[in-house]
């Protein structure tokens, strides 16, 4: 499973059954140019489990848990180098019935602030910048979900 790069979190809820702790393990992967994610339940007392997992986007409730636990990863790539690749940028972010005014706005990002996601969705992305020629930079920005307001 090498080609499986990214994290999960766990949580614990009150199981539906039987009210004692129902444990999910969430995670989520890049797999094969496409994110891979799955959440595990399981309960300690009655045993109840449970496993739903899907390709692409995954819920948000989901997804929200596991920045808060694992953190944010942004992307940024040097404006210099984005310029002359613009157009190809705007269509690496046209993706999933993203619109035009979307993708400059990434791709604005991409080059300000940064673009931020995660750990999977993050790699996903940099495969694809990459893959257009220029190279993203990545960084952890740790598990505070405030950062991700700080303007650049
Ligand atoms: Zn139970």
């Amino acid at each position: 499973m090498d080609e499986l790069a990214g994290y999960s979190a766990e949580v614990v809820e009150r199981c539906g059954t039987c009210g004692g702790n129902l444990r999910s393990a969430i995670s989520q992967s890049a797999f094969k140019g496409r994110l891979v994610w799955s959440i595990d339940r399981w309960c300690d007392n009655c045993g109840h489990a449970e496993v739903v997992d899907g390709w692409d986007d995954m819920p948000d409730e989901l997804r929200s848990m596991l920045i808060e636990q694992c953190g944010l990863v942004r992307v940024r790539v040097d404006r210099a180098e984005a310029n002359p690749l613009r157009v190809r940028l705007m269509a690496v972010f046209r993706v999933n019935g993203v619109g035009l005014v979307e993708a400059r706005d990434a791709v604005a990002r991409l080059v300000g602030e940064g673009v931020t996601g995660t750990d999977a969705e993050m790699r996903l992305l940099s495969e694809r910048l990459a893959a257009v020629g220029v190279t993203p930079h990545l960084d952890l920005l740790g598990r505070s979900v405030d950062e991700e307001a700080e303007a650049g």
